[in-house]
């Protein structure tokens, strides 16, 4: 069989991938504490399964919805947008999709011709350079400071004439970093002014700690929000990773485009998972908060534990979403190795503990902890890793 040059390109999720290597130890009997993977380990909020279990029951499965989604499910997006940014969507600029992930998928088919560059952030999530790639897009990357940001010099000096797309994820993954209204208002101010669509992957907008705050890119001015694609999901914030529902919102002609790609390839998200989430949307939004303050007693605890191991350096305390990522080269080079790929395989050969490799998400050196698991878990693995890394120092 003879495969397409996108099949070829295309290579597996890194997080998917360490995640399922340790999901397999532990169905062997090994004791493997998996850091890998962004999923939270909350139960779906009861009140959002009863929704999905009332539409089961009643029947509500033996028909397709709109491809983009049942209207009463957009018209809840719309209402929560509302209530969360201050910003007004009519419902028929939302279209329901199978996760955020297939919203930024289809977004790239959409806003991506062959050869057009997006500009991403380094470090930034696994997924979005390969959507790129399949969409014949190319990757320009916009190199990032200390903490993690860009700026608009930064942007000035990658931008290249093709740039069509810039992609924004804050809180962001793996670094936990929140940019601030006026960080975001001059990288809005910077897109418009070279036509750039901005993406506002705002998927961990719910999950910020410590006083720090949230803010949209679509919050900042009338004109920005114009120029921007808001990407959301009940994955993280409502602990729905398995419920499969994400959405976008944006303009109208960029909304019909969407929505014939989705009517080709997903078709609607599934229905009873459409009920679960005008629950969730329109749920007194307390569970999110109970799951937002686990979160943030996790973080506080683990962060000074994690800057004591040997050889692991974190900069600036994450504010949001559920990572850390901490520079290893120091531990790499404790430990004798090549790069931090051998010290992940090391971890999960010897520590058990599964992590994720920055070169993931183009930044070799580093690490992703996830510590959407519970204290006593992470705490565990912690001490597996101190005393992994003691017998170098
Ligand atoms: N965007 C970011 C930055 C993510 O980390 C993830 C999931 O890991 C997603 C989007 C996709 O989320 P989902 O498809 O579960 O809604």
């Amino acid at each position: 069989m003879k495969f397409s040059k996108r099949a070829m390109q295309v290579t597996p999720s890194a997080t998917v991938k360490v995640s399922n290597t340790a999901k397999a130890m532990i169905r062997k009997g090994i004791d493997v504490i998996n850091l890998g993977i962004g999923e939270p380990d909350f139960p779906t909020p009861k009140i959002i399964a009863d929704a999905a279990i009332d539409a089961i029951q009643s029947g509500k499965t033996s028909f397709y919805t709109p491809a983009s989604g049942l209207p009463q499910l957009k018209e809840a997006i719309a209402e929560r947008i509302k209530q969360d940014y201050g910003v007004v969507y009519p419902a028929d600029q939302i279209s329901v999709t199978n996760g955020a992930k297939m919203a930024l998928y289809v977004l790239m088919q959409v806003l991506v011709d062959d050869g057009a560059d997006v500009l991403l952030p380094r470090p930034s999530w696994v997924s979005y350079r390969q959507q790129v790639s399949l969409a014949g897009g190319k990757l320009v990357v916009v190199e990032t400071g200390a903490d993690f940001k860009i700026t608009t010099q930064a942007l000035d000096q990658a931008v290249t004439k093709n740039a069509k797309v810039l992609v924004i994820n804050s809180p962001q993954n793996p670094t936990g970093t929140v940019y601030s209204r006026d960080e975001l208002a001059a990288i809005g101010q910077w897109a418009v002014l070279h036509n750039v669509t901005l993406i506002a992957d705002d998927i961990y907008g719910k999950l910020v700690y410590n006083q720090n705050q949230f803010v949209s890119l679509v919050q900042i001015s009338d004109e920005i929000a114009a120029a921007t694609v808001l990407v959301n999901g009940v994955s993280k914030a409502y602990s729905m990773t398995g419920w499969r529902i994400g959405y976008l919102a944006g303009a109208p002609e960029l909304i019909d485009k969407v929505n014939s790609i989705l009517s080709h390839s997903t078709g609607n998200p599934s229905t009873a998972s459409q009920y679960a989430a005008i629950a969730a949307f329109q749920s007194d939004q307390s569970d999110v908060e109970t799951m937002r303050v686990a979160f943030e007693q996790r973080l506080n605890t683990i962060y000074p534990l994690v800057q004591q191991i040997p050889g692991f350096e974190l900069a600036a305390k994450p504010q949001g979403a559920f990572y850390l990522f901490p520079n290893v080269q120091a531990a790499v080079e404790l430990a004798n190795l090549n790069n931090s790929g051998e010290l992940v395989d090391r971890l999960l050969a010897e520590a058990h503990v599964a992590v994720v490799d920055g070169a993931a998400f183009g930044m070799p050196g580093y690490l992703r902890l996830s510590y959407a698991t519970s204290l006593e878990n992470l705490l565990t693995a912690v001490e597996r890793i101190t005393e992994f890394m003691n017998q170098f120092s």
